[in-house]
C-alpha cells in the first residue's frame, strides 16, 4: 500500500515555502513541491515591505532571512518621464534582499522543520481520492504520482490550464511582461526608485552585497520593440526616462541574474479556493507597482496553515476550512487590492500622471494615505 503524506504543498516560492515549514512545525508530513531548481532569479522588485515584518514574525521566518545581508530602506521615490519626482516616507523599514536568497532561505528554514523539498518535478495534475489526493507530477522526464490527505496550491500566478488556479486568459483584460538584472555601479540611497515611462516603469531597489535589482513591467509592444535581451529591454527602456539613463551610466549588469516572467495578467480578482486553497499570486495579484506582492503571498500562507493544521487534526471539516479561508481573505486583502488598482490606473493613464506630482505636493497626506491603502493591516493571529 502507497503511503499518504499528511500535506503536499505544490510551488516553493515565498508563499509555498511558508506554508510548508508552518504544517511541518506542527508535525505534518509535509511535501514541497517546485518545477524549477535553487536558487535561482526571479522577476520581482525585491523590496520586502514593511508590512511584511509582522508576518513573517508569525510564521517564524524572520530569523531565518534577517541575517542575508538585505538593506534597509526608508522611503520611495517615484520619477516620472517629464522629471518630476515624488518622495514618500515608508511606514516602517523595508527590506532589499534577492530572491535568489530570499527564496533559498525558506526553503532551508522548511527543510529544517521537517518538510521535503523535491525540486525539478512539475505538478500536471491534482484529483481527488478516497483518502485526499492524488497528484500527478513530472520530473526529468519521468511521471510520478504520489498521495496527500491535503494538498494546498501555491503555484505563481502563470498556471497552466487544468491545474486548481487557472484562470482563462479571455477573462483577463491586459497583460505585461516582467524583466529583472542584477547591477554593479549604481549608487543608492535607502530608497526605492521608480521609473515610469510611456509602456511601463522600472524599479531599482537596493539589495544585499551592494547590488541594485532592476525589474521592469512594461506592455508587450514595448518589450517587442526594444529588444531580444533582456539588458537590451531593460537598456532601451532607460532610454525612455532621461533620470534613469543617467542612473544607468555605469551600471554593470551582473552575469546570470537576468530573468523574464510572460504574460504577468493584473487585477485579477482573489479566488481563494478553486478545488484546492489558493496562496499567494496563486490567488490574486496585486499590481507589482504597489510592492506587496510578497507581503500578500506570506500573509495567505499564516491565514492558511492554522486551518490547514485543523483540518489535518479533524476538528475542521473542509467546507469550512474553505469558508473561513475565503472570508479571511476577502476581509485582508479586498481594500489593499481596489487602491492598488486604482494607483496602477492612476499611473498608466497619461493624461492623469502628468498631475500628480503636483497633486502629491499639493496634497501630500492624501498621497501618503494612498500608499498606506494599498497595504495590508500588521498580522493579528
Ligand atoms: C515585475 C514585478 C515586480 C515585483 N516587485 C515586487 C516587489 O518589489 N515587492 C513585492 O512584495 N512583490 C513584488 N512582485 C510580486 C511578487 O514577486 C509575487 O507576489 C510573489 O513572488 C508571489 O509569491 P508566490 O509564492 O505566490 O509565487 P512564486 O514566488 O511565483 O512561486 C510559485 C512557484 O510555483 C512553481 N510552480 C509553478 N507551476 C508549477 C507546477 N506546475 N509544478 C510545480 N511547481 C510549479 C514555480 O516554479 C514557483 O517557484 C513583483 C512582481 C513582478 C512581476
Amino acid at each position: 500500500m502507497t503511503r499518504i503524506l499528511d500535506a503536499a504543498v505544490l510551488g516553493a516560492g515565498l508563499a509555498g515555502s511558508s506554508l510548508a515549514k508552518a504544517l511541518a512545525d506542527k508535525g505534518w508530513e509535509t511535501l514541497l513541491l517546485d518545477r524549477q531548481s535553487f536558487p535561482r532569479h526571479k522577476v520581482c522588485g525585491e523590496f520586502l515591505s514593511p508590512e511584511s515584518q509582522s508576518t513573517l514574525h508569525a510564521l517564524g521566518i524572520n530569523e531565518s532571512i534577517a541575517g542575508l545581508g538585505h538593506r534597509e530602506i526608508e522611503r520611495i521615490r517615484i520619477i516620472f518621464e517629464n522629471g518630476a519626482e515624488i518622495e514618500l516616507s515608508l511606514p516602517g523599514k523595508a527590506w532589499g534582499l534577492s530572491r535568489y536568497a530570499l527564496d533559498s532561505a525558506l526553503h532551508i528554514a522548511a527543510m529544517q522543520a521537517g518538510a521535503r523539498l523535491q525540486t525539478g518535478a512539475t505538478v500536471t495534475a491534482v484529483h481527488k481520492a478516497d483518502n485526499g489526493y492524488i497528484i500527478h507530477a513530472k520530473q526529468g522526464g519521468k511521471a510520478f504520482t504520489f498521495e496527500a490527505r491535503a494538498v494546498i496550491s501555491a503555484m505563481g500566478a502563470s498556471q497552466r490550464s487544468g491545474l486548481p488556479g487557472n484562470r482563462s486568459s479571455a477573462s483577463i483584460k491586459s497583460s505585461y511582461i516582467g524583466v529583472k538584472s542584477h547591477f554593479r555601479g549604481i549608487a543608492m540611497e535607502p530608497v526605492i526608485e521608480l521609473y515610469f515611462f510611456r509602456g511601463g516603469y522600472l524599479g531599482l531597489c537596493p539589495i544585499e552585497g551592494g547590488l541594485v535589482n532592476a525589474s521592469a513591467l512594461l506592455e508587450h509592444e514595448t518589450a517587442v520593440h526594444e529588444g531580444k535581451t533582456i539588458l537590451a529591454i531593460l537598456n532601451g527602456v532607460a532610454k525612455r526616462n532621461p533620470k534613469l539613463s543617467e542612473k544607468l551610466m555605469h551600471a554593470v549588469p551582473v552575469i546570470g541574474s537576468q530573468a523574464a516572467v510572460a504574460p504577468v495578467y493584473l487585477n485579477r480578482k482573489p479566488l481563494a479556493w478553486d478545488q484546492l486553497p489558493l496562496l499567494g499570486d496563486a490567488m490574486t495579484m496585486i499590481p507589482p507597482l504597489c510592492g506587496d506582492g510578497m507581503s500578500m503571498a506570506l500573509r495567505s500562507a499564516a491565514i492558511c496553515a492554522p486551518l490547514a493544521d485543523s483540518y489535518l487534526r479533524g476538528s475542521l471539516s473542509q467546507a469550512d476550512w474553505q469558508h473561513t479561508y475565503s472570508k479571511e481573505i476577502n476581509l485582508e486583502f479586498k481594500r489593499p487590492l481596489r487602491w492598488g488598482s486604482l494607483l496602477q490606473w492612476l499611473f498608466e493613464t497619461p493624461a492623469l500622471s502628468r498631475w500628480l506630482p503636483d497633486a502629491a505636493r499639493l496634497a501630500p497626506n492624501v498621497a501618503q494615505g494612498l500608499v498606506h491603502a494599498t497595504r495590508l493591516k500588521p498580522f493579528r493571529q
